[in-house]
């Protein structure tokens, strides 16, 4: 029987997993350099804490949850975003009383949705995500954000677009949600089943609609920086002056609602501006979520963050046609003739790896030229012959390939001299 993988999900094979591991370690270095730290989290969680986290008029909640029963009939939920594990986490682990504040952790790794599969969207799929938990200060906003450019830009991406609004505080947003209840209930017939249910619960939701988001009463629909009070716009003045100051080009888009229940103040997406990039265009959202850890049993600790996947990030990479710069090469292919010096190679082979040099040997029992075709395969820098006349004498022959250049060289300065050359 052949078995098949299930839909939505991809192997990364050799080969493609190097992009995957470049991309890794640029988003630890970059955690490094703004001084956020590492944090893993369960891939389940109980399913409440989703309902709680992420809300329940979300599609995420609504639709996309992977939910299952243990044997114990216990409710747990494969993770589908980071965000509510992370304080889920903080709180247990009372990461607010560390003297450290904020306290600004990052987290990589596989999330879980129950989404349509198409080009850029995945059921389990890989996020990178960054949240500051704990300041209250717009420049920790802008932080945030100035993170999340800077490491696309680190990989190479240039037709990147920044689009940010406000959601305002708590007083603000009900006096939008006001204004919005009013705006759609006189023609909520003409809406789909899921706007009816946010009319109620999360009006703001509506705005984020996939299926009416061409109903003419979503254009004149109320906007949230009309209805900001002073606080607000002031805490929003300050992160777009941030910005500015640290030279990020900014769009502000009223219109945008994250697809989150739980954001306040700022919210932001990045999108991929390359042409011939599909139609799902985002690669990164994230926002401030002040009231959440409150709402999973925490102190009262503002928070802001961003998740962005690394699938969609390698349309973009495609999109704009960019090669990232990964190391192909071995240094060295250890050749041997003959049956002693397959032993020595055996030895040889171990004291490279060792001392830190990347080498293959053959395994196939190929012929000579084999062996030289498997090592330019592997790009090997340099091909040591050994044949049982040389190991006779000590040495080995050593050909660098770039230049063809050969020489013997001793087989105890071997490991000393490849380190030398590459
Ligand atoms: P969308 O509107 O595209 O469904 P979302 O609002 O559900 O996005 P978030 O929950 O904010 O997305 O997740 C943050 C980022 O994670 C997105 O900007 C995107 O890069 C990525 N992402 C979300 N869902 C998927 C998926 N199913 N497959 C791959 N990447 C995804
Ligand atoms: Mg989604």
């Amino acid at each position: 029987m052949a078995f098949q993988i299930p839909r939505g999900t991809q192997d990364i094979l050799p080969g493609e997993v190097e992009k995957w591991q470049f991309i890794e370690e640029k988003a630890k270095d970059i955690c490094r350099r703004f001084q956020y730290r590492e944090i893993r989290t369960p891939v389940f969680e109980h399913t409440e804490l989703f309902l709680r986290g992420v809300g329940d008029t979300t599609d995420i909640v609504q639709k996309e949850m992977y939910t299952f029963l243990d044997r114990k009939e216990r409710s747990l939920t494969l993770r589908p975003e980071g965000t509510a594990s992370v304080v889920r986490s903080y709180v247990e682990n009372k990461l607010y009383s560390d003297p450290n504040q904020p306290t600004k952790l990052f987290y990589i790794g596989p999330m879980f949705r129950y989404e349509r599969p198409q080009q850029g969207r995945y059921r389990q799929f890989v996020q990178f995500g960054v949240e500051a938990i704990g300041s209250n200060d717009p420049a920790i906003d802008a932080e945030v954000i100035s993170l999340a450019i800077e490491f696309y830009k680190s990989l190479g991406l240039k037709s990147l677009k920044l689009v940010i609004n406000s959601l305002g505080d708590r007083d603000s947003r009900i006096a939008h949600r006001d204004a919005l209840i009013r705006h759609f209930e006189p023609q909520i017939d003409e809406f789909c089943s899921d706007c009816k249910e946010r009319l109620e619960k999360n009006p703001l939701r509506i705005l984020d609609c996939k299926k009416d988001r061409d109903h003419e009463l979503m254009k004149t629909a109320p906007a949230i920086l009309q209805y900001l009070n002073d606080e607000s716009s002031s805490y929003f003045s300050k992160v777009k002056q941030y910005l500015t100051d640290l030279g990020i080009d900014y769009v502000v888009d009223s219109g945008l609602v994250r697809g989150l229940d739980y954001y306040n103040h700022t919210a932001f997406e990045i999108m991929s501006e390359a042409k011939g990039f599909g139609s799902i265009t985002t690669l990164c959202g994230g926002g401030r979520y002040n009231g959440l850890v409150e709402d999973i049993g925490g102190p009262d600790m503002p928070g802001i963050g961003f998740a962005l996947s690394i699938e969609r990030l390698l349309a973009a990479l495609e999109a704009e046609k960019i090669q990232l710069p990964l190391e192909q090469s071995i240094d060295c292919y250890v050749v041997a003739l003959g049956e002693q010096a397959e032993n020595r190679a055996v030895t040889l082979l171990h004291e490279c790896r060792k001392s830190g040099l990347a080498a293959e040997k053959d395994y196939q029992n190929r012929k000579l030229k084999g062996q030289f075709k498997a090592a330019d395969r592997l790009h090997a820098k340099f091909v040591i012959v050994m044949g049982d006349d040389e190991l006779q004498k000590g040495v080995a022959n050593v050909k660098e390939m770039a230049t063809g250049e050969q020489l013997e060289v001793s087989l105890n300065e071997l490991v000393s001299y490849i380190q030398n050359k590459s």
